[in-house]
C-alpha cells in the first residue's frame, strides 16, 4: 500500500501545478488537445521512461511504450496492431514529425529472448511471441559473438533492434510518405543504463555515437 500512497502525493503534487497553472499551459493542453511533434517508441521497462530522461513536460511526447520498443512490420493484418495504430495516429492525425526509437541496456525483454533461443525452447506464450518479432536480429547476434556474455549479446541486440525498428518504420506508408517529402525524421537512441550516456545511430556511419 505504500507504493500506492507514494503515487497518490504525487498526484497531489501534480494537482497543484495543474490547478495552479502558472503560464495557461494546462488550460491550452485542455482545450486544444496535445500538439506533440514527437514521438518516442520506448521500452515499458520503469527504468526507462522517456518523459522522465529527457525532462520532458506534459504534453511535449507522444509515447508508445512496448516491451523492447518493437517496431512490428507493417502488416494490415498484422496480429500486432496496436503498436501499428498509436504509430498512424502519431503520424496522419498528429503530425508527428520526429519518431525516435529507444532501445535500452540490460532490457528483460531482449534477454528473455537471447535466453529463449539459446534453449532451443519455442515461442508459445505473449512474451515469446512478441519478442520472436526480433528473432532474426537475436540469431544474428549469438551467430556474430558466440562466445561473448549473455549481457554483452543483449546490449548488441537492443542496438541493433533500433535499426531493424528503424528499418521497420521507414516502410509504414504515412511514414514513407513523410520522409519522401523531408517532413519526418527518424532517430533512434540507445540509453546505457550503466553509464547513464544516451547514444544517437548515426546512420551514415552506421553506428551508434555518444550523445550525451
Ligand atoms: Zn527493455
Amino acid at each position: 500500500m505504500n507504493e500506492i500512497k507514494h503515487l497518490i502525493d504525487g498526484f497531489k503534487q501534480f494537482q497543484l501545478d495543474y490547478q495552479s497553472d502558472v503560464d495557461g499551459k494546462f488550460s491550452k493542453l485542455s482545450q486544444y488537445g496535445a500538439h506533440s511533434k514527437i514521438l518516442i517508441i520506448a521500452c515499458c521497462d520503469s527504468r526507462v521512461d522517456p518523459a522522465i530522461i529527457t525532462h520532458a513536460e506534459t504534453g511535449d511526447l507522444m509515447v508508445i511504450r512496448n516491451m523492447a520498443n518493437i517496431v512490428p512490420p507493417f502488416q494490415q493484418d498484422s496480429a500486432y496492431q496496436e503498436t501499428q495504430a498509436a504509430i498512424q495516429f502519431a503520424v496522419c492525425y498528429l503530425n508527428i514529425e520526429q519518431i525516435i526509437v529507444m532501445g535500452h541496456s540490460r532490457c528483460g525483454g531482449v534477454r528473455s529472448l537471447l535466453t529463449r533461443l539459446m534453449d532451443r525452447v519455442d515461442a508459445e506464450q505473449a512474451l515469446d511471441k512478441w519478442t520472436a518479432l526480433l528473432e532474426p536480429t537475436a540469431k544474428q547476434v549469438l551467430t556474430d559473438m558466440p562466445h561473448d556474455s549473455l549481457d554483452e549479446q543483449s546490449c548488441c541486440c537492443s542496438r541493433r533492434s533500433i535499426i531493424c525498428s528503424l528499418d521497420r518504420l521507414k516502410a509504414y506508408p504515412w511514414v514513407k510518405d513523410k520522409l519522401k517529402y523531408g517532413k519526418m525524421t527518424l532517430h533512434g537512441w540507445y540509453f546505457n543504463l550503466a553509464n547513464g550516456q544516451l547514444e544517437n545511430y548515426n546512420s551514415e556511419q552506421q553506428q551508434f555515437e555518444t550523445l550525451y
